[in-house]
């Protein structure tokens, strides 16, 4: 298993050279924004030898077709695609494994992370950061998607020690070395950022603007954010598992109090005979932290489960550079 992935890692490292930066987009239904987020790659990268490496998260749009004209059109395209909708995280990892930059920066499809940013990532990486985390300033999104967000990013900063402001921002910066990295640790329900922060010796953040979304909503719906957010907290740290059980060893102790209290007022005023519903609620409280509890080993067992299946995050369908169809890189994990 490990020597496949160092094969694949030779393959990745024989074929760079003359790129740069590779720029991996993950793309789900977003046939509207494809030309645009294309035209304004371009523009902003002139100059810099980049591809721009599109990974088709198995969309039920145009979006392929499109895609696979402009990398017939423009020899920086190429096109990953994947068999099936595999989630933004596993496209990005999918994309991380075909590219062939010194450094990769990655960007959603939406046109929400500005292209025009990107040089500001770059200028990061040239002068040594091997990870660029960006924070939106002034976020454009929901009110709700934006509270969900705040929640899982103040969750993961507890989880993962001193860690990054946003992220949930996708926009980012990677040096070569980082990326293999993260292509060999990735796990089940792998966090992109969250996992390069744990591998990267150098990191820094740089404020970035926010948009709106151009054309469609978000990929995102609050439930598949809050899966999200769950896997990332459980994914990274023993934090809430441990939380947990201080909160049992608390319950515990008030709960011996408590009945120290009704042994010693029993013999001073007499048994009690109206408590029936404090006990009651107490009950609740108990049950409620053990139900809690529950839950959360089986989210750890889950994960482990989903660990030892060791089924492939994404698997990949076909490669396109330039039109012309390329083999695939050789991914054993991941
Ligand atoms: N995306 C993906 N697979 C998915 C969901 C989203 O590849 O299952 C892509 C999507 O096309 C976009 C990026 O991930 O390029 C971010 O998605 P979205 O804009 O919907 O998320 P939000 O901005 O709401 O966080
Ligand atoms: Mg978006």
């Amino acid at each position: 298993m490990d020597g496949a992935w160092l094969a694949s890692a030779g393959a990745l490292d024989a074929a760079s050279g003359s790129i740069e930066l590779s720029v991996v987009v993950p793309v789900f239904n977003e046939e509207a924004n494809l030309p645009r987020l294309h035209a304004a790659v371009v523009q902003a990268l002139e100059g810099i030898a980049f591809e721009l490496v599109l990974v088709d998260d198995g969309s039920k749009d145009r979006s392929v077709e499109i895609m696979r004209a402009l990398a017939s059109a423009h020899p920086e395209v190429a096109v990953v695609e994947l068999v099936r909708n595999s989630g933004q995280h596993a496209a990005v990892l999918a994309g991380f494994t075909v590219t062939r930059g010194d450094y990769v920066v990655t960007l959603d499809a939406d046109l929400q992370n500005p292209p025009e940013e990107i040089p500001l990532l770059l200028a990061e990486l040239r002068r040594g950061h091997d990870l660029v985390g960006t924070f939106r300033e002034r976020r454009l999104d929901g009110w709700l998607r934006r509270r969900i967000s705040e929640a899982v990013n103040v969750v993961t900063r507890a989880s993962l020690g001193a860690g990054m402001r946003d992220y949930g921002c996708m926009l980012r910066g990677y040096r070569r070395d980082v990326v293999l990295e993260v292509i060999a640790l990735a796990e089940q329900a792998a966090f992109v950022p969250a996992l390069a922060m744990t591998i990267a010796a150098d990191p820094i953040e740089i404020p970035v603007q926010h948009r709106e979304r151009k054309e469609g909503s978000s990929r995102y719906s609050p439930l598949k954010l809050m899966r999200l957010g769950l896997d990332l907290i459980t994914g990274y740290s023993l934090l809430p598992i441990q939380l947990v059980s201080l909160l049992g060893v608390a319950v515990a102790v008030l709960g011996t109090a408590f009945a120290v209290f009704l042994f010693l007022r029993r013999l001073v005023v007499g048994p009690e005979s109206e408590g029936v519903f404090t006990l009651f609620a107490i009950l609740f409280a108990v049950q409620g932290v053990l139900l809690l509890a529950v839950g959360l080993v089986g989210e750890y067992v889950g994960r482990i489960y989903a660990e030892v299946r060791r089924r492939p995050l994404f698997r990949i369908r076909r490669v396109t550079r330039g039109g012309v169809e390329v083999p695939a890189p050789v991914v054993a994990r991941a």
